[in-house]
């Protein structure tokens, strides 16, 4: 049910849910100070508890408010990727809630890149969100899909499909180094050219075992039907129930049923990967193969494409 920014806000304030559009995915909001609505969060997603939410802000005395111990690459950081798909992990301040971050010490924060979620915010204060997609389905980047998960009667602010299409990337500059947790549309380089310090990636063993970041343990934005890795060198894959998609430049587009090629846009499959695999499940295909990623340094884009891939394909 789409609501108007005012609805929206009167839910929010009253300790309910709604749905939230961003430049990324669409949110799942509650106040982030109020603990029975955050719940709410975890109850209507079936999130683990332990995997720590977002909070939302739209300026930076919000930031002030739930975070502390801030640094000159903090500064620099927001002054160049804020609002916009950045999230940064810095020490929380004790107003917010360990429902909110998994009862670690630290909270992730971003200024969404928004209009009508930034005009929200300044009503309500900052909200914390998760995306809104049951536990373990793909990310929503429409209103349509939140109605697929949610039903017709959940209150949405619809403001268009999401422009990128991919969750932010997560920095953790709560300790001696650099972190990226969740790889992005910002990525290292971007970040080490700017800083000019030495910027690292989380390390696959803290991956698996989530001490970093919790989130990196789950296995997210799954469809229904199997995601795999194109095989050239296996034959007699059925057409009929298979959905391709082919990202490299020189396989030209096909008008073949199913068959979806990018010719090396990859921000465009970037905002349609998680519509792609939505939609593979609702035409009843069994497999999604993926031409496979031969090298990463060609655009920005791809560890963040490889990660949501890949956590798409583990079981
Ligand atoms: P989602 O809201 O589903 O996009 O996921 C949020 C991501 O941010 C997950 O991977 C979390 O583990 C990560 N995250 C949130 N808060 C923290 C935190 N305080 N420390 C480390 N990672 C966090
Ligand atoms: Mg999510």
């Amino acid at each position: 049910m789409k609501v108007t920014l005012e609805k929206a806000s009167e839910l929010i304030k009253q300790g309910e849910t709604v749905a939230i559009p961003t430049e990324t995915v669409y949110g799942l909001a509650a106040d982030a100070f109020n603990i029975n609505a955050v719940k709410k969060i975890f109850e209507q997603k079936g999130r683990p508890a332990d995997n720590p939410l977002i909070v939302h802000i739209c300026d930076l005395n919000q930031l002030q408010d739930v975070a502390k111990d801030f640094s000159d690459d903090l500064q620099k950081l927001t002054d160049r990727f804020w609002p916009g798909p950045l999230s940064v992990v810095l020490k929380k301040r004790k107003s917010v809630p360990d429902i909110v971050t998994g009862g670690l010490d630290t909270v992730a924060v971003r200024m969404p890149d928004h209009p009508l979620t930034l005009e929200l915010i300044k009503k309500t204060g900052p909200l914390t969100a998760p995306s809104a997609n049951k536990s373990g389905r793909p990310s929503p980047t429409n209103p349509r899909h939140v109605i697929e998960d949610f039903g017709d009667d959940f209150p949405i602010l619809d403001g268009g499909a999401s422009k990128l299409g991919l969750e932010s990337t997560v920095l953790d500059l709560s300790g001696d180094s650099i972190t990226i947790l969740r790889p992005g549309f910002v990525d290292s380089k971007m970040i080490q050219d700017l800083l000019k310090k030495e910027v690292k990636l989380i390390a696959e063993s803290d991956k698996k075992s989530g001490k970093k970041s919790p989130g990196t343990r789950f296995t997210h934005y799954k469809p229904k039907a199997s995601v795999k890795w194109l095989d050239y060198s296996v034959k007699n894959i059925s057409d009929s129930d298979s959905y391709f998609i082919f990202h490299s430049k020189t396989i030209k587009s096909s008008n073949r049923k199913n068959v979806h090629t990018y010719q090396g846009d990859y921000s465009s499959l970037a905002r349609d990967l998680y519509d792609h695999f939505r939609t593979a499940d609702y035409i009843s295909c069994s497999t999604i193969y993926i031409e496979p990623f031969t090298d990463e340094k060609i655009h920005p884009l791809i560890p963040a494409l490889k990660d949501r891939i890949k956590r798409a394909i583990s079981s």
